[in-house]
């Protein structure tokens, strides 16, 4: 008998009818004989909704009381979930993520899963029952309700089929798979059969959301075959595994992107060895998470560091350098908002040089400016103004040849 972890995600039991139809798809696993542990997001936006509320009542609502509150959202899921299985007569029940084991760091709002103590979900599989857990939460060594960051449930699914060594993680969603790009955002986008490890790594890291990045991490981690999937159409997804061979001639697997990106620069800071350590040691130590960095000496022995950073903590960042301009001894600050990052990834870059060039040359040729640039192995990332994102996308998606219309070369 095959254990197998399905995570429902929030538009998949958004409504009594979806939960039905999840309930209908998970007993047809079930049929097939296999053990199945399910994983579920709260329904639809009602985590958006929660999140609502409490900025009614705070502009700051306390970290631990949020958790208290977001982590509620999977609780109605899961019991409805459980209540729609035994009305089919099927054997169900739900547990919280304390209550599966789900174990994590003491930190609250985007805690890391630490260890999962599966005794209590093995027990209800061993009495034949289809177990339901709520996703994106678990437990802290001080007993607290710790929730794992937007998207979360994702990772909860992933872990647990590790830990149970599952024999696939499914993750079921509102699209058919993982796309060459947000198939919501440019049409011609083309459903991917397979993708590595490191490049749907790479893809969630930069922007898309279709999973959730720490779920790819514990994937590759632990050799968990992965499966993105539709909740409502019946098709074959898309497999993330180790090594996924490139279509054709293609160099670029798909393009991610996000919005909202701030770039800061911090003017007049001494030319000196310690600088960039002193000013990122600063922004670390506050919880100041940069991405892009860039370092412009100006020859008077002075130097202008850039770095991007969300543009939600944009406000705070400038608190902060603000409060510790006299320590690293720069003259002031500038900062431009409205940009946002668009990313190439695909592991065919590794051996084809070209692939930064061909992509500057595009944008180029578009009129769509570059201000920043980062490259790794398998991704070339620019910062580009928010209101030229989706040309971006759009050309560069053409350019390699990524169109569900274009027919892939085969060599
Ligand atoms: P769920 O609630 O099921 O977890 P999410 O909204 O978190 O669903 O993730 C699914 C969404 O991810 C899709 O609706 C799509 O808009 C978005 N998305 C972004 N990039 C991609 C991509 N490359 N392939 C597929 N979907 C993507
Ligand atoms: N409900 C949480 C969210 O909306 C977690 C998840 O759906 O994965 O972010
Ligand atoms: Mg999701």
């Amino acid at each position: 008998m095959a254990l197998i972890v399905q995570k429902y995600g929030g538009t998949s039991v958004e409504s009594v009818e979806r939960i039905k139809n999840v309930a209908d798809r998970i007993i047809e696993t079930a049929q097939q004989g296999n053990e199945v542990v399910v994983v579920v997001s709260a329904m639809g936006k009602s985590t958006d909704e929660l999140i609502h509320l409490a900025k009614c009542i705070s502009d700051q609502p306390s970290k631990r009381e949020m958790d208290m509150l977001v982590s509620t959202g999977e609780q109605v899921s899961m019991s409805l979930l459980a209540m729609a299985l035994q009305e089919k007569g099927y054997d169900s029940i739900s547990l919280t993520g304390w209550q599966a084991g789900i174990a994590t760091e003491s930190v609250h709002g985007n805690a890391r899963v630490m260890d999962i103590d599966p005794k209590r979900i093995t027990a209800h599989l061993a009495t034949g029952k289809i177990v339901i857990v709520a996703g994106f939460q678990g437990l802290t060594e001080e007993k607290e309700i710790a929730t794992l960051g937007r998207g979360g449930s994702d990772t909860t699914a992933v872990a647990l089929a590790a830990r149970l060594n599952a024999e696939k993680c499914e993750i079921y969603t509102d699209v058919t798979g993982v796309f060459t790009t947000d198939p919501r955002v440019v049409k011609g986008a083309r459903k991917l059969e397979a993708i590595s490890y490191d490049e749907m790594l790479e893809m969630a890291n930069l922007g898309a959301g279709v999973l959730h990045p720490r779920s790819v991490e514990f994937a590759k981690n632990y050799d968990v075959p992965l499966e993105v999937r539709s909740s409502i159409e019946k098709v074959t997804g898309t497999r993330i595994e180790e090594e996924v061979a490139m279509e054709g001639n293609l160099m670029v697997r798909g393009i991610a992107f996000e919005d909202n990106v701030t770039k800061v620069t911090v003017h007049g800071l001494p030319d000196e060895m310690t600088t960039l350590s002193a000013l990122f040691t600063t922004l670390s130590n506050s919880q100041i998470n940069v991405d892009i960095i860039i370092q412009n000496t100006n020859g008077n022995e002075t130097t202008d560091i850039s770095f991007s950073v969300d543009s939600e903590i944009l406000t705070y960042t400038l608190e902060v350098l603000s409060q510790y301009q006299d320590q690293l001894k720069f003259d002031h600050i500038s900062y431009e908002e409205n940009l946002a990052k668009v990313s190439i990834v695909g592991s065919g870059m590794i051996s084809n040089p070209g692939v930064a060039a061909k992509m500057f040359d595009v944008l180029a040729e578009n009129q769509i400016k570059v201000k920043m640039v980062s490259t790794s192995e398998i991704k070339v990332s620019t910062i580009v103004e928010s209101i030229t994102m989706i040309s971006a996308i759009e050309c560069l998606h053409e350019a390699f040849e990524l169109d569900a219309r274009q027919p892939v070369q085969t060599v």
